[in-house]
């Protein structure tokens, strides 16, 4: 068992008593402290459909104009520079589950954040394997997604498919174009997503890949649109 051990710590944060800052060490009530809120992540105007930085006076980056946006709408809070990656992989491993609380705080006080979660129908934390559920314990994102829009979220609509899994039950032929198909449907769940505006939320979104097989799969099966709200952007 690792310390400090999960129950223990959620307990430590639930009480807010005193703990380190993740970023700069400094004790405080916060896992985040303000001061390094203030200095590492400052709203930035970003790509409505894909959150990548751009210039003032734009509203879209140069790729989605060039091709059809895969998110209705794209949110990020941070850009993954230092300390960024740092504080996700602490997240990420460390048994920290807690700290969704302090992350997810930020994601919803970034521009536009609030609005899309009052507004949408559901909200979809981006699935884990169950192998890495299994070692991990948690999934990051259903953790993110449970202190945003706890009432909003499903965690049965899409399944993450291992490597294996998803090869394994297509022909031959169709293999080599299903190498990147992360996610399966749960199929009876097609009624419930027909109409729905739907929040997909992940920590961090690096090239969007899984966001947008996510995003097509939801919006196959008749969600109205679909968009996502992630932590940090590569
Ligand atoms: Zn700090
Ligand atoms: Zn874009």
């Amino acid at each position: 068992m690792k310390w400090p051990w999960t129950p223990l710590q959620n307990l430590w944060q639930a009480r807010r008593w005193p703990t380190h800052c993740a970023i700069c060490n400094t004790w405080g009530p916060d896992v985040l402290c303000e001061s390094c809120v203030g200095a590492f992540a400052q709203p930035r105007l970003r790509c409505k459909h894909c959150a990548l930085p751009i210039q003032a006076g734009q509203r879209i980056c140069a790729d989605c104009q060039r091709q059809p946006a895969a998110l209705d709408f794209c949110i990020a809070s941070v850009s993954y520079d230092w300390p960024w990656p740092k504080v996700m992989v602490d997240f990420k491993f460390s048994a920290q589950p807690a700290w969704a609380q302090s992350l997810a705080l930020l994601m919803r006080h970034t521009p536009g954040a609030e609005l899309l979660l009052e507004s949408c129908d559901a909200v979809v934390p981006i699935p884990v394997s169950a192998e890495r559920l299994a070692e991990r314990g948690f999934n990051q994102s259903v953790l993110l997604a449970r202190h945003l829009a706890n009432a909003k979220m499903q965690t049965q609509w899409l399944h993450r498919l291992r490597h294996t899994e998803a090869q394994s039950h297509l022909p031959r032929s169709e293999r080599l174009h299903n190498l990147d198909q992360a996610f399966a449907l749960e199929p009876t769940a097609r009624a419930s997503i027909q109409g729905q505006s739907i929040v997909l939320i992940d920590d961090v979104m690096t090239t969007g890949t899984t966001l947008r097989q996510a995003a097509r799969l939801l919006r196959q099966a008749g969600a109205r649109s679909v968009g996502a709200l992630v932590f940090a952007r590569a």
